[in-house]
């Protein structure tokens, strides 16, 4: 063993990826890999895009560090400007911060300081759903549902977290059931959970509108938000979405939950924001909580020493108004319709794929050992581990997962290329994956 990195899998040894340029990754092997998945779900604009290099170039030149308890800084207010156009959903403030993970836990630490500064300090609560991904740190972690992910972890997670069931049609819904009837069921479910909490305790309810890495892509069925939001609503709870994977265009609206027409109180972004050209997340926040705040305490109780970082604002400044002035979000949605086609015509009827779904350019394959009764493979065979190295081989890097289903673990596969991708990528791409598989 060569490296000296605590890596992710200690028995091998990853290539070195070397350079980037548009689509493509080339290693430390020779080997030149078309970037299906933006890594995961980020690189939006590709690698070495030139107007992002530049930016970052013109802004290390101008300003590289200032700590946010004495400046604010142009590219982080230009950025929050631009983000902010027009004000989504009624969200008018953003907060800037160095990951997913981290804008999961501020917007967990946001919603309970809401809650104190309005006289309601018993909400202490959170709701979130199993087979969801919020992220590693101890908060994102005890939020999301994956059991595989929080078994060595549990006995160090905060007991305010609870978990209600995903809206996961393609296992979940039954036979009998028509969708306006599996949506009810879920709402009940909700229901009962905020019952048995006792409402005003609860603070918040915490969702991926389109579940990325844990089911893969999985879209809740029309009027599902819409019960969530009311049910949120009625109790006085808020609702916070966690568009880290599905937000900034990667569903083919800049936020996923246009699609619903559902508006949260408090929205996480991350990997698109910035494109993976430095590191940067955040929250976008509702005018109702900002008030709070300001006729309270005054501001939020919370913060790290690289948020609202000069260059990483910089960067995903640049990287935003390339999806704006270069239409980028019409290209996710025209290739993202070709995606699905090619392959639906790919893999629709493989034997052992059960399912393919996703939004604009997140599209993933769930692989079932048996159709009819979608039995889940041998976990010891890693399935999904199989097709990213055979996908490799054929110069293709896609994003493994695994979800858990009945408690074993599930395989899919997602791919998610950057918004950049031409006709003929999508047919690279969807070519590689099916002969990997
Ligand atoms: N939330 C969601 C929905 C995610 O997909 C991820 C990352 N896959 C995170 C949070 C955590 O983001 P990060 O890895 O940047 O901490």
């Amino acid at each position: 063993m060569r490296s000296r990195l605590l890596q992710r899998n200690l028995r091998i040894d990853p290539p070195l990826a070397l350079t980037g340029q548009g689509m493509l990754i080339h290693d430390s092997n020779g080997k030149a890999v078309i970037d299906g998945s933006g890594g995961a779900a980020v690189a939006c604009l590709g690698h070495g895009h030139p107007r992002v290099l530049e930016a970052m170039r013109a802004q290390m030149d101008r300003l590289s560090y200032a700590h946010t308890a004495l400046y604010s800084c142009e590219p982080a207010e230009q950025l929050a400007d631009m983000v902010l156009e027009g004000e989504p959903g009624g969200l008018t403030h953003l907060y800037l911060c160095s990951s997913g993970s981290e804008g999961v836990e501020a917007a967990l630490k946001l919603a309970r300081q809401y809650f104190v500064e309005i006289g309601q300090p018993n909400r202490r609560n959170f709701i979130a759903r199993r087979q969801s991904y919020h992220g590693n740190t101890l908060g994102a972690l005890a939020a999301g549902g994956n059991m595989m992910r929080r078994a060595i972890y549990q006995p160090i997670l905060s007991d305010a977290f609870h978990h209600v069931s995903a809206c996961y049609a393609y296992r979940d819904r039954r036979d009998d059931e028509s969708d306006a009837q599996y949506v009810a069921r879920l709402a009940a479910e909700l229901e009962a959970q905020f019952q048995s909490l006792g409402p005003d305790t609860v603070a918040a309810f915490i969702a991926e509108p389109v579940v990325g890495a844990t089911l893969g892509c999985v879209a809740a069925l029309p009027g599902y938000f819409q019960a969530v939001r009311a049910i949120c609503d009625r109790h006085g709870a808020l609702l916070i979405l966690d568009e880290v994977m599905s937000g900034m265009g990667r569903t083919g609206t800049m936020h996923a939950w246009e699609q619903e027409g559902v508006p949260p109180d408090i929205q996480v972004v991350a990997k698109g924001l910035g494109g993976g050209y430095q590191p940067i997340g955040g929250i976008m926040i509702g005018a109702k909580i900002i008030d709070a705040l300001r006729d309270g305490s005054g501001g939020f109780m919370h913060g790290h020493t690289y948020q609202a970082h000069p260059i990483a604002s910089a960067a995903a400044l640049a990287v935003q108004q390339v999806i704006r002035e270069e239409g980028l979000l019409e290209n996710v949605r025209a290739m993202g319709a070709l995606l699905e086609q090619r392959l639906v015509e790919r893999l629709g009827n493989h034997r052992h794929v059960g399912d393919i779904r996703g939004r604009g350019l997140f599209w993933c394959a769930e692989f079932v050992a048996d159709r009819a009764s979608k039995a889940v493979f041998d976990p010891a065979l890693k399935l999904n581990e199989r097709i990213k190295r055979e996908a490799y081989e054929r110069g293709l890097a896609c994003y493994p997962m695994a979800g858990t289903i009945d408690g074993k673990r599930g395989d899919h596969v997602i791919l998610s290329p950057p918004y950049i991708a031409r006709p003929a990528d999508i047919e690279a791409i969807v070519a590689r994956f099916g002969d990997a598989v």
